[in-house]
């Protein structure tokens, strides 16, 4: 495994790698990385000549008052990881690296980010787009991994791939959980035992959710209902949202009907969660 920060070593990487006619597969993430993450890269491994990662706390898609400057951070963690996996190259560059004095080009993909997180988090989705769009044209890869945790930036990525015609096959892949259901994630790491413990009513509220789909209801606001209730009996919760959509347009429905988006965001006393799980009426 070899580990780059330049942006002209990695491109002098990706050359001899395409010289080979060799595949790319290629997955970006921000580091402090976990078993959701080493899941993306095993995938990757499976179906790939080269697995590229890339490790890079970005900081064009963190508004003024998030958590860009505590956001976990650990590379040696992080290579060991990456070696496990099995990638064969990891980029890990510094933000002067990536947006040099005078960087002023953004990617903005309108619609599908301003709604669920993209209503709370402005600007958020305008930084993915741009720092993953730099990224594929540095990594060209033929196919590149995201988790289904963040099925909004999924989803975002999927239009924007599709609408500049990147040629970028985007596999989407399945949520990793701690044992008692805790979706993992770099963020987890902010939460004390007590809030850790508070934090399961997202997953909880979800697995109400599929319980009531299974049972036969399809009315949007009564199930709604429920997951809110439920989660307000974590005392350091506040609702962010809990909302239901069309799992590729991200347009809300209103009863349950073939496969429906059911996403939450929570804060756990500061720290921000996500979670979400696709039901099928
Ligand atoms: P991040 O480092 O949080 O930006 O995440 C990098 C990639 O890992 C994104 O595609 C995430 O959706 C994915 N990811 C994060 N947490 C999980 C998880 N628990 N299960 C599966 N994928 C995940």
């Amino acid at each position: 495994m070899v580990t780059v920060r330049k942006l002209e070593d990695l491109k002098r990487e990706i050359k001899k790698v395409k010289a080979n006619n060799l595949s790319i597969g290629f997955v970006p993430t921000m580091g402090y990385l976990h078993d959701g993450h080493k899941s993306l890269m095993e995938r990757a491994r499976k179906e790939n000549d080269v697995v590229v990662a890339s490790i890079f706390v970005n900081p064009i898609q963190f508004g003024p008052n998030e958590d860009y400057e505590e956001y976990p951070r650990d590379e040696e963690h992080d290579a060991k990881v990456c070696m496990e996996a099995g990638c064969d190259i990891v980029f890990m560059p510094q933000a002067s690296e990536m947006y040099p004095d005078g960087f002023c080009t953004y990617v903005e993909v309108s619609g599908l980010t301003e709604v669920l997180c993209g209503a709370a988090r402005p600007g958020h989705f305008k930084g993915v787009c741009t720092v993953v769009t730099k990224l594929f044209n540095l990594v060209r890869p033929d196919k590149a991994y995201f988790g289904q945790k963040d099925a909004q930036q999924l989803a975002v990525i999927r239009k924007m791939v599709s609408d500049l015609a990147l040629g970028i096959e985007i596999v989407g892949c399945p949520i990793v959980r701690e044992a008692d259901g805790l979706a993992m994630s770099s963020r987890n790491s902010y939460l004390s035992a007590d809030e850790r413990q508070q934090a399961l009513v997202l997953s909880q509220s979800l697995n109400i959710a599929e319980k009531l789909v299974r049972h036969g209801v399809r009315d949007v606001t009564y199930i709604r209902n429920e997951m809110v209730n439920h989660i307000g009996t974590a005392k350091s919760a506040s609702l962010e949202y809990v909302d239901f959509v069309d799992p590729n347009s991200l347009m809300p429905v209103e009863k349950i009907e073939g496969e429906v988006l059911v996403a939450v965001a929570v804060k756990i006393g500061k720290t921000r969660l996500i979670d979400n799980k696709v039901v099928t009426g």
